[in-house]
């Protein structure tokens, strides 16, 4: 029978949680640090009976888990350091440029509307009052992001945002990019020039191979994968044209995991590893705006995804091992999270998230959510993550609204039963518009919900596969993402 582990006796311990994985214990700090302790010598560091000689004592300091002198100051200034963003404003502002779209995916959202609808299309007016509220923000870094349906299909009106920010941008005050994210099939080289030598970066879809991807994504009676790969062809023609570095100018492409694929975790590498892409975004399916139908046909447990994810992840470490150069980037977000205390700018790992505070998503009508994934809800008709309209508010009102402040209460790991004692509080964050969807509450009433289970199967997996020797080194490398902002500037006049 196992010891059981006894009352803390020791003021020299630093804030910290813990949990046994493998007959082991890991340790972390709230600034993100971890150590290793074998449970009996965690039992003598709690009773403060862990000598000073013992090898563990000095990985402990190390690690900022021992008080000392200074490491009180050392940890609250990194913690600060890794809330950062908390105190810049939202810098990431998704525009709904239309409803409409030519293709229909199996899990799509409730709100897509068929291609050729009327009245669901963003116009020049809410454009440009849009662009007001976003430059009123105070972020140093603006990134305007365009999402649908299909925002292709209002090409004009993704033109005017893209010129007139230039334009209300002159002096260069704000770091300011451009996204798209489309699935391709309607941009012709006129509009593929544009993207280009205006710096939009473009990402895409694509969900493994060509019969899975195109099983996922219905074209009419074309094929969805052959497009995609013929325009993101089209794009590596134009970026070298254009003389751009190949390292760093590159369609960015995500796969969204559905039932089909789960069978496939290495045929969804090995698509990408055949594109020649060095990152690939194991997405699971969300269940945001999607009816229970779709989800009943299309959905999985927590469990089945956790196991198609780490043996897509194994594959892909064995493939490192090999010299191939290619990496997860949800594994990535959380080593960065793990390993430095950078901020990856991804919304749903912070405490609190990113909903109000990092960014703002803009409906093609001038409604303003909390995220997308809020203004999903609101197309099934619950304007719960409304938090105000363009056409009568401004930034100041917005990010005001008591919606922003209720989020922000819900989403504060550090805060909420269950995470604020989980050991992966410092790397983790939730999402209060899922528990909304899944129990009807921002705040989780079971703290060990199927999104916390995928987060804490992923990260259980990580911190078992950092524990190997020379793993740590691999891994890091995922974390050193290059500096793309020299390609997504403006190279035209
Ligand atoms: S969501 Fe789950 S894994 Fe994440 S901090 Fe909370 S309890 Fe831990
Ligand atoms: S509410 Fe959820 S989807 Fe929205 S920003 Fe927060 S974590 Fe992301």
């Amino acid at each position: 029978m196992k010891k059981p582990i006894p009352e803390v006796h020791n003021q020299r311990l630093m804030p910290f949680r813990w949990r046994e994985l493998d007959g082991r214990v890991l340790l972390t700090g709230d600034a993100g640090d971890y150590a290793w302790l074998e449970r009996e010598t965690f039992g003598d560091f709690l009773a403060g009976t862990l000598s000073k000689e013992h090898p563990a004592y000095a990985d402990l300091e190390r690690h900022n888990l021992i008080r000392g002198p200074h490491i009180e100051k050392k940890v609250m200034d990194r913690v600060g350091a890794r809330s950062h963003h908390l105190f810049s404003g939202p810098n990431l502002h998704i525009l709904i440029l239309t409803l409409r779209c030519n293709q229909a995916c199996v899990y799509c959202h409730a709100s897509r509307k068929p291609k050729t609808s009327k009245g669901f299309d963003m116009d020049l007016e809410t454009a440009a009052r849009v662009l007001d509220v976003i430059f009123e923000s105070p972020s140093p870094d603006l990134t305007i992001e365009f999402q649908g349906g299909e925002p292709a299909l209002n090409f004009d009106v993704l033109r005017f945002i893209v010129e007139e920010g230039y334009r209300r941008n002159q002096g260069g005050e704000r770091n300011l990019y451009f996204s798209l994210v489309s699935n391709l099939s309607t941009l012709n080289q006129e509009q593929i020039d544009f993207l280009v030598d205006n710096g939009v970066m473009v990402c895409t879809s694509i969900d493994g191979p060509a019969d899975l991807h195109d099983r996922n994504r219905r074209f009419s009676k074309k094929s969805s994968y052959k497009e995609a790969i013929k325009k993101i062809r089209a794009f590596e023609r134009t970026y070298k044209r254009r003389g751009l570095d190949k390292e760093l100018a590159y369609v960015n492409a995500l796969a969204t995991v559905s039932r089909s694929a789960l069978k496939k975790p290495r045929e969804v590498v090995d698509a990408y590893v055949r594109m020649g892409h060095k990152v690939i975004h194991l997405r699971p399916l969300n269940p945001f705006g999607m009816g229970l139908k779709i989800w009943a046909r299309e959905g999985y447990t927590a469990q089945e995804f956790v196991d198609f994810y780490l043996e897509a992840l194994d594959y892909i470490i064995e493939l490192n091992k090999q010299g191939e150069e290619i990496m997860e980037k949800l594994a990535s977000l959380m080593l960065v999270r793990i390993l430095t205390d950078e901020d990856s700018n991804y919304m749903d790992l912070r405490s609190p998230c990113g909903a109000g505070l990092g960014q703002l998503a803009y409906n093609y009508d001038g409604r303003v959510y909390t995220c997308d994934e809020g203004r999903m809800v609101g197309a099934m008709g619950d304007d719960l993550f409304c938090i105000g309209d363009v056409h009568q508010n401004g930034y100041a009102d917005i990010i005001r609204h008591p919606g922003v402040r209720s989020m922000c209460v819900a989403s504060c790991v550090e805060c909420l039963p269950g995470c604020n004692e989980c050991a992966y509080a410092p790397y983790c964050g939730v999402c209060p518009v899922y528990n909304y969807i899944m129990e009807g509450d921002l705040v989780a009433r079971s703290p060990v919900n199927d999104r916390c289970r995928i987060q804490k199967g992923i990260l259980d997996h990580l911190f078992r596969r950092l524990a190997e020797p020379g793993m740590e080194d691999l891994l890091r490398r995922w974390t050193e993402s290059k500096d793309r902002s020299s390609v997504y500037r403006r190279i035209v006049p």
